[in-house]
């Protein structure tokens, strides 16, 4: 049996050796990155260049880098040292990324040009993506082109990185492989081709181009806030977009009243959350080494259903009134103006500043899944029928449990799982995005996701805020 490497500790876990091929990983990945940093100020080197050196380099360095690190170990439980490195322990690492990815989303949402956005000629960043937009749809690159393809490559390469981290839950590698082939088939590579052929245009039939339709075919409305906007519902029925339009629009209307309320009764909101969702996609690769920083105060639980529910019921009063603005021709519902009143408010707080800036930008701060756990209507939406009408439900197996808190730390949506897990009760949670690492990382095999008749959900009264977690004679 081999001897433990003396230099490791519980401060030092994991090997120290830095063999050959991780150094070039990171060679490569850091070349990329660094290219990308560069371009800002417009590198002098071809852009397609840029962009192969960039999109190559870190898409090949992290694997090479992963696939290397964690091969070198055995498979299993993998979250050694978390709490002494700087970058994902809010120390100073995790402040400067913190700073870049928050300052990164102001710049994409309201200041475009400061990336080089120029539509009569881009340059910097941008302007390295136009080769990529060209070859899709012969146009230059807009800064959502430039924040598509970089989103879906830090789900792609850092779930390689995750699929080699979790390589011993088999749970863990189908919803990865999952969630990255969601993001680059249904929200990147197909919308992009349908623009290509030019599905995606919209005109009117005396043929003036009144603009794009961008259809990423995994968005659903109330995710998808804008579904409903005047401009949407005018594309989806214009003349020259058809069969596309109606089509998008039955879909979009079936994902909501009918394909997410009866998956998530059948599997809870895990079909969506963790297995196709962007925003969930992107919690689970990149943001998988801040999971732990998720808060699982009282407090914390307390804030969470007034905030997402406090979503939702805006999203739903948004678009009440959008539908009815549009139905009755009016740019008004009681005297409000429609737009300045709740589209416009809605757009700046949830959908840019919530969603983008707070719930990426965050991440090393107040953990992966800020968006997901307080604000994302869909989640409070698939979180109601989870909790009172699903067959979803985490047992645990409480002889079992050696109360090591592994699951209550890595469950990036708060929750104390431990809690449940100690008492043999089954979790029904409203919040649990079905991640399943709680289970993954249970040294005891305590916690099973299934799902099941509902009348055995619970084996005991369900732990709610308000009757002190305890109703049980014993
Ligand atoms: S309880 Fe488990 S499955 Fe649910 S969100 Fe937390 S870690 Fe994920
Ligand atoms: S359920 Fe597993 S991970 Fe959670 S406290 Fe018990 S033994 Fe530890």
């Amino acid at each position: 049996m081999s001897q433990p490497d003396p230099s490791l500790s519980i401060a030092n876990p994991e090997p120290k050796d830095t063999d050959a091929l991780q150094k070039l990983g990171l060679a490569l990945a850091g070349l990329g990155t660094l290219v990308l940093f560069l371009s800002w100020g417009n590198l002098p080197i071809p852009h397609t260049l840029g962009l192969i050196l960039a999109i190559g380099g870190i898409l090949g360095g992290i694997s090479l880098y992963s696939y290397r690190f964690y091969m070198k170990q055995p498979p299993g439980i993998k979250n050694n040292g978390v709490w002494f490195k700087s970058l994902i322990n809010r120390g100073v690492l995790g402040w400067i990324v913190g700073v870049i990815l928050t300052g990164f989303y102001v710049l994409l949402y309201w200041y475009p040009e400061m990336i080089g956005f120029k539509p009569e000629g881009n340059e910097g960043l941008v302007a390295m993506f136009d080769p990529l937009s060209q070859f899709f749809k012969s146009t230059s690159a807009s800064q959502w082109f430039v924040y598509g393809t970089l989103y879906t490559l830090a789900i792609v390469s850092l779930g390689v990185k995750f699929l080699f981290k979790y390589r011993h839950s088999t749970y863990q590698i189908k919803r990865t492989l999952s969630v990255m082939a969601a993001q680059l088939l249904m929200a990147y590579l197909i919308p992009e081709i349908l623009a290509g052929l030019n599905y995606n245009d919209v005109t009117t039939q005396e043929g003036e181009y009144l603009g794009y339709y961008n259809t990423d075919l995994k968005n659903t409305w109330p995710l998808d806030y804008d579904f409903f906007y005047d401009w949407q519902l005018d594309a989806m029925q214009e003349e020259a977009y058809q069969p596309m339009g109606v089509l998008f629009l039955i879909i979009g209307i079936a994902m909501f009243l009918l394909v997410t309320p009866i998956l998530t009764y059948y599997v809870g909101k895990r079909w969506y959350c963790s297995w196709v969702c962007g925003c969930g996609g992107l919690a689970e690769t990149a943001g998988d080494p801040f999971r732990h920083l998720s808060s699982k105060k009282l407090s914390a639980w307390k804030l969470e259903r007034w905030l997402i529910h406090g979503v939702m019921v805006f999203v739903f009063i948004m678009t009440a009134a959008t539908v009815y603005g549009y139905f009755w021709n009016t740019g008004e519902v009681f005297g409000l103006n429609i737009y300045s009143t709740f589209q416009q408010p809605y757009g700046f707080l949830i959908g840019a500043t919530f969603s983008g800036v707070i719930g990426v930008g965050f991440y090393p701060m107040l953990g992966n899944r800020v968006w997901c756990r307080f604000g994302c209507p869909m989640a409070g939406y698939m979180g109601i029928i989870q909790r009172f009408k699903s067959r979803f439900r985490i047992t645990t197996n409480g002889g079992q449990c050696i109360s090591c808190g592994n699951c209550s730390t890595y469950c990036e949506q708060g929750i104390d799982v431990r809690w449940y897990a100690q008492r043999g009760q089954n979790i029904v949670r409203a919040s649990c995005v079905g991640c399943g690492v709680c289970s993954s990382v249970c040294p005891r095999g305590v916690l099973n996701l299934e799902n099941g008749p509902e009348d055995k959900r619970y084996d005991m009264p369900p732990i709610i805020i308000g009757n002190d977690s305890i109703q049980i004679d014993v």
